[in-house]
């Protein structure tokens, strides 16, 4: 049986793999010129330094299996990420943690007493929120809120807090103690040789061909038994039902000698600047030595045709739109719709590979 695979990012490449190893002839159909989608990392030629090219990526995950699964595909180095943030020119730690609520209010809190004081100035009597901003309001108050979430979230989302879904806030821990790791994930690293090397590794197959520069259309369906597809869901029908709402980036790099910033993710609240974060990429690889640096400021838009996709912004518009194409999408009987862009949802890479293991175990086991 011969299967096609939109996509070389996490969730087609590990779907490729899994029906490679069970004797499928595999053909990953590439847009862009390069594997690894927007996990892509690069040596950059000036520093020689191992950068993220489309924004920061740690892996984290609390399955033991899959990251048993990932660690196959090179050596993963311990990492803890250590996010700081820049608010009325000052400087804290993220995500919220006992350290930004005292140094925030200039408090010497214990945990029992931070707790308490929030709970005096939060919105308690929010009892389920459903905006990002009741969610804030009921869980750090408005001071945090406004010094920490508002704007920045304008400038990510370009839309007020008030119209966004609680659950993009859920993704951040608030913490009453000092623990500054951004994630709670039970494992975190990040590959020696970077992410194009995992997927390339991943990808490594006889079975396997890739195809680069390469667009997949819907007419070619017929030259496959069964099709995997990590594009976006609106692409794949011509956008018939119209456009999903996604958010693109935009980088800009800066190369300096020494250390710019001392840490690899600096954020930034404010509307005083327009790019959202400071990337350091040297600090994502601590084993390596450099003496220059690159850093890139990210800045965010609205994502227009020709621009590439990152975050899918799933408003009531959105939503009404998506289950058009659900139903459509449930009556492609040789299409399999996975990952970010294929299901529309803010997805981590961790969960992208869980799901393209599944998604590869339900089509062998049928
Ligand atoms: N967020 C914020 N301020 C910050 C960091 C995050 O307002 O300093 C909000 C913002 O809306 C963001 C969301 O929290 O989109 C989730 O943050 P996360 O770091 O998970 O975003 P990602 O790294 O996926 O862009």
């Amino acid at each position: 049986m011969k299967i096609g695979i939109v996509g070389s990012g996490f969730s087609g490449a590990v779907i490729a793999r899994e029906l490679a190893l069970n004797g499928f002839d595999v053909e990953v159909f590439e847009v862009r010129d390069h594997i690894a989608g927007n996990c892509f990392t690069k040596r950059d030629s000036e520093t020689n330094i191992l950068k993220h090219c489309y924004g920061p990526h740690i892996f984290h995950t609390s399955d033991l299996d899959i990251w048993n699964y990932i660690n196959q595909f090179d050596k993963f180095f311990a990492f803890t990420n250590r996010v700081k943030a820049i608010s009325s020119n000052k400087i804290y730690s993220l995500p919220i943690n006992l350290f930004t609520i005292n140094s925030f209010f200039n408090k010497t809190f214990s945990p029992n007493e931070a707790k308490e004081f929030i709970r005096e100035i939060s919105c308690t009597s929010i009892e389920n929120p459903i905006s990002f901003e009741d969610q804030a309001l009921k869980f750090i108050g408005k001071e945090l809120y406004e010094a920490f979430f508002k704007e920045y979230t304008i400038k990510q989302w370009g839309l007020n807090p008030k119209e966004l879904p609680a659950n993009i806030l859920k993704r951040l821990p608030v913490r009453f103690n000092y623990d500054d790791n951004y994630y709670t994930s039970k494992y975190q690293g990040i590959p020696e040789n970077g992410y194009t090397h995992v997927i390339k590794k991943i990808l490594d197959h006889p079975k396997i061909k890739i195809n680069l520069n390469s667009k997949f259309t819907r007419g070619m369906n017929n030259e496959f038994d069964h099709v995997f597809t990590s594009a976006p869901l609106d692409s794949w029908f011509n956008f018939d039902y119209g456009r999903l709402s996604y958010r693109t980036l935009k980088f800009k790099d800066e190369i300096y000698e020494g250390d710019y910033q001392g840490n690899p993710v600096i954020n930034y609240c404010d509307f005083s600047v327009q790019w959202t974060r400071i990337c350091e990429h040297k600090h994502f690889s601590p084993w390596e030595k450099h003496t220059k640096t690159i850093i890139t400021k990210e800045y965010s838009y609205a994502c227009k045709p020709n621009d590439i996709p990152y975050y899918p912004v799933r408003l009531i518009k959105d939503k009404k739109i998506l289950n058009k194409y659900f139903d459509a999408a449930k009556k492609e009987k040789k299409v399999t719709f996975v990952g970010r862009l294929g299901t529309y949802r803010y997805l981590d890479m961790h969960i992208a590979i869980k799901e393209a293991l599944q998604a590869a175990d339900q089509f062998l086991k049928k």
